[in-house]
């Protein structure tokens, strides 16, 4: 990578501005998007065929980055989705459900390989639909969704060990519901868990964030999965709603937020279908005084900052102990002045664009919201954003209250609320009061402290000394509105199993 000392102003491409000399400045490192090819109109992909909405209708997948139409993509209405749920019924009764463990296996393995082997395609979809970083799809997302295939994979000639001595037996269609910030990781701890376990499924993606997920058809081709295995439904939240309506479906797994969690609470309430629901967050990190400083704000930075803030288990509140909150303060702002914000495809970008012009000012409400409630405002305006596109400035509030509306509400952006505590009693009373629980990190030296604060958080993920670590062994999901049900590990098997002890 070509290293420039940046003089004056800014490397095209790059959102950093130099202050006075001191941030390293890096040429542009654009990666192409010719690897990719989007076809301009995408049907829906039902019972292995490419078919077209029966009303008819399409509509636009942008690239939040530039605003250009990426594709058209088809809307399914309940017929179209009533056509894919039987199209999963049908190949459930007639080859899934008749297959060995060991070959169900061998599928995801081909899977999982194919998806390493078209690895750099996929990110670069990712980003454009998305806008998230190549830095992040390359790095983070698209080797996860690998992972998560390799690691079903391995467990569905073994599922009897998932439930020692027990009967088990899959349970049939699956619904599955993904939002638009990790689109293909969503699908992989989606698909591959149902399909290990021998059921079929309808797969309905976030209407901002269709592409790649329809990508994965050309992957699940090549591997010979059988027709109506998976399918994919794409359009709005009614298309959402008509598959967790469907008679047929015996198990919805939704990740999304907590307002459309409990809608489809409601619907399949006295259906008997299972549901796992992956709802938002409020993540807090605590930083004890005896922490390692530097690489707690690195990890808050990491933790708020990268992917725009559009994680669930974002750390988007800061609890920092009062003794070192002045520091750890002036730490985190000078990193926030080195930010590089802009061109999603640029490998130097850290923070890319806002996933909607929707979302954009959803965010810029709640930074006004934040700034009338009170709390000390701070945004590194050195920090030039790119003419088009949605992006926006990282930013923090200092001195918040526990009531106010950055404490308590999802922004689901680069927005972090920042308060102290002196006690380890205090932190973790404030950390808990919260209606969600999905994950904390906790930032010490001290080991005994980590353990005993960890065991007194309500979250179903607790950090200790890092941020945002995934790996598909392990389970992941909330407390309170962050939802219920475990991805992710052994237990990631269980609601897509029938289990009679
Ligand atoms: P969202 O608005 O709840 O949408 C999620 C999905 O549900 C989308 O596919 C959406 O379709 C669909 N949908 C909307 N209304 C529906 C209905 N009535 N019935 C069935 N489906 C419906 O969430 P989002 O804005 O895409 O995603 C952001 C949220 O997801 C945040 O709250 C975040 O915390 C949460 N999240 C949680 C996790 C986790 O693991 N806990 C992971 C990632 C994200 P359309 O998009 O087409 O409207
Ligand atoms: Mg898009």
């Amino acid at each position: 990578m070509t290293k420039t000392i940046a003089k004056t102003g800014l490397a095209a491409g790059n959102g950093a501005k130099a202050v006075a000399g001191l941030v390293v400045d890096y040429a542009p490192s654009i990666e192409s998007d010719k690897i990719v090819t989007i076809p301009p109109r995408h049907q829906l992909y039902i019972g292995g065929q490419w078919l077209k909405p029966v009303e008819g209708r399409y509509f636009d997948s942008i690239n939040p980055a530039t605003l250009q139409v990426l594709s058209k993509v088809a809307e399914a209405t309940a017929p179209d989705v009533d056509a894919a749920v039987r199209a999963a019924k049908r190949a459930y009764d007639r080859t899934w459900s008749k297959l060995s463990g060991r070959e169900r296996g061998r599928y995801l393995f081909r899977i999982a390989r194919l998806i390493q082997e078209r690895a750099r395609e996929l990110a670069v979809l990712e980003t454009l639909d998305n806008g998230k970083p190549i830095r992040e799809t390359r790095d983070v997302d698209i080797p996860l969704v690998a992972a998560h295939f390799f690691y079903y994979a391995g467990w569905a000639d073994k599922l009897g060990y998932a439930v020692p001595g027990a009967k088990f037996a899959p349970l049939g269609v699956a619904g599955q519901i993904i939002p638009w910030n990790f689109p293909l990781l969503m699908a992989a701890w989606k698909i591959a868990p149902a399909l290990a376990c021998g059921n079929t499924v309808v797969l309905k993606p976030a209407e901002q964030t269709p592409l790649a997920a329809l990508k994965l058809v050309e992957i699940f081709e090549a591997a010979g999965l059988p027709e109506g295995v998976v399918n994919i439904v794409t359009g709005a939240g009614a298309t959402g709603a008509a598959l967790t309506a469907h008679p047929l479906v015996r198990k919805i797994a939704f990740t999304g937020s907590t307002d459309v969690g409990k809608i489809i609470a409601r619907s399949v309430a006295g259906s008997g279908k299972k549901l796992t629901l992956e709802l938002g967050g409020k993540s807090a990190h605590l930083i004890f005084a005896d922490a390692a400083l530097d690489q707690a704000v690195e990890g808050v930075v990491s933790g708020i900052f990268f992917n725009q803030g559009h994680v669930c288990c974002a750390g988007s509140r800061l609890l920092v102990e009062e003794s070192v909150a002045a520091r750890v303060l002036d730490k985190l702002k000078a990193r926030m002045r080195k930010l590089r914000v802009g061109n999603p495809l640029d490998k130097n970008t850290d923070i890319g664009a806002i996933n909607s012009s929707a979302e954009l000012d959803k965010i810029r409400r709640l930074i006004e919201t934040g700034k009338r409630e009170g709390g000390r405002y701070f945004e590194p305006e050195n920090i030039t954003l790119p003419n088009t596109g949605n992006f926006l400035r990282p930013c923090l509030f200092s001195d918040v209250a526990q009531a106010d509306t950055l404490c308590r509400v999802e922004v689901f952006g680069p927005v972090l609320a920042v308060s102290t505590f002196r006690t380890p009693a205090e932190a973790i009373a404030k950390a808990n009061d919260t209606p969600y629980g999905l994950a904390a990190g906790i930032w010490s030296e001290k080991g005994s402290k980590v353990h005993a604060v960890a065991a007194q958080l309500k979250a179903g993920v607790v950090w200790a000394n890092t941020y945002h670590k995934f790996d598909p062994a392990s389970p992941f999901g909330g407390y309170g509105e962050s939802g219920y049900g475990r991805e992710g590990g052994r237990h990631g098997l269980l609601p897509y199993l029938e289990v009679q002890p």
